[in-house]
């Protein structure tokens, strides 16, 4: 991987971050979360240092899908007295989801400044240390927190994840306007097509378009961004994203080939 050095990074806590990549989507349940962990740990397996920020509050995944539901962050001081949250590792992955804070049978009833605020001492309070990339897991859609992500960080660009159906499409141009918006103008890096298609084990040579057939890659042509790759529907997937251990720490199967590819070309 050769990490690229994006603008100087304005925040002391950030500044040995190389990149600062967010994942985002139209809607929610299109996958974004496993397309997030999963990117993460095929950059990882690629031996780059790599950090995780669950920003969704909503509904914050990180915790499920790496097996930390109830984990709680310990935090240090620094010399000049200021407290730090340290990031929790798994997998070699530095991991802070908004979900490590709050219990998670309760809902949380977070105004938009208070959502802000937390996920601002995310990036800001917490003890990164050297990264060469720190993936973003938005919450779907465009709010607040995406305002204040995109306006607050110097972001190396976004990966857009989309199912190739035309409910979740049409959320997702919004959502890919939004990165082109004069005021936010941040890097599209390309879209991801995610349940892209069903294979039945008895049937390996066929391919059924349950969702329809390369809405994502019309999306990124009409917008003039990259397709960066598609991920079919796969019991495993979801399997091992409940059982907190992302399919692609798993590298002998096709699903993490396809994931090491799209961090390729992410990276
Ligand atoms: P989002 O972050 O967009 O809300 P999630 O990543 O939480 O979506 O995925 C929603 C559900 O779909 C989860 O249960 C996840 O395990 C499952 N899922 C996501 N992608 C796939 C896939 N390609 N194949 C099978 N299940 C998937």
């Amino acid at each position: 991987i050769t990490a690229r050095v994006t603008k100087p990074m304005d925040t002391n806590q950030l500044k040995d971050i190389r990149n600062i990549i967010l994942v985002s989507s139209g809607k929610g349940g299109v996958g974004k979360s496993t397309v997030a962990s999963n990117l993460a740990v095929s950059l990882a397996a690629d031996g780059a240092k790599v950090g995780l920020i669950d920003a969704d509050i909503y509904g914050p995944s990180v915790p499920t899908m790496f097996d930390l539901v109830g984990a709680k962050p310990s935090a240090r001081e620094t010399e000049e007295g200021r407290t730090l949250i340290l990031p929790i590792e798994k997998y070699g992955i530095k991991l802070l989801s908004l979900g490590f804070f709050a219990d998670p049978d309760q809902p949380v009833p977070w105004r938009g400044p208070m959502a802000s605020n937390a996920v601002k001492q995310l990036f800001n309070d917490a003890d990164w240390g050297e990264l060469d990339y720190l993936i973003v897991d938005l919450p779907p859609g465009t709010g607040d927190i995406h305002i204040t992500i995109t306006q607050g960080f110097p972001i190396t660009g976004a990966v857009i994840v989309t199912t190739p159906q035309q409910v979740a499409l049409a959320d997702t141009r919004k959502g890919l306007a939004m990165f082109k918006m004069p005021g936010i103008n941040i890097p599209v890096l390309g879209v991801i097509e995610n349940m892209a298609y069903f294979t039945p084990e008895e049937l390996p040579d066929n391919k059924y378009y349950l969702f329809g057939k390369d809405g994502g890659k019309a999306l990124a042509s009409s917008f003039d961004v990259p397709f960066l790759g598609e991920i079919p529907i796969v019991q495993g997937i979801s399997e091992a994203g409940d059982k907190g251990e992302p399919i692609a720490l798993n590298t002998s199967n096709i699903i993490s080939a396809a994931f090491a590819q799209i961090a390729g070309k992410v990276a």
